[in-house]
């Protein structure tokens, strides 16, 4: 049985999971039809502040619907998924957040590990919980 794209970490905001959904099953489909080449995701994250999706053998289109998601991570904040007004900034490290979610991060001197889930653990962590964490 091929590996789902969702069965791997993704290391980044709740934020981004809407576009990396996309991708997935763009990428699931890809492999359904084409067991004897599929495409292989070796890791999806957030560095430098910008979403990453890197996988092997991925044909032309499936490529331009990677660089979508890439690019449009640059314009949504990694924790809410907010379009408004968002930012990337160099704070000790680089997170893409719209202007509440930057305060409340500084407020409360929450840290990138905290904003960063892993995929599987999305129906066991409420995000509001990660920021209660997030307090000194
Ligand atoms: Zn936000």
């Amino acid at each position: 049985m091929m590996k789902s794209v969702k069965d791997i970490s993704w290391e980044c905001g709740k934020g981004w999971w809407p576009m990396i959904e996309k991708v997935a099953s763009a990428i699931d489909s890809y492999n359904a039809a084409n067991p004897g080449s599929p495409i292989e995701v070796s890791q999806i994250k957030q560095k430098f502040g910008g979403l990453r999706i890197y996988c092997y053998n991925a044909p032309e289109d499936i490529r331009q619907l990677i660089d979508l998601a890439v690019n449009a991570s640059w314009h949504t904040c990694e924790k809410c998924g907010s379009i408004t007004g968002v930012t990337t900034n160099l704070e000790g490290y680089r997170l893409t957040l719209c202007p509440d979610c930057r305060k409340e991060i500084k407020q409360r001197g929450i840290t990138k590990r905290k904003i960063t889930l892993h995929r599987h653990e999305k129906d066991n962590v409420n995000i509001n919980e990660l920021s209660q964490e997030g307090i000194s």
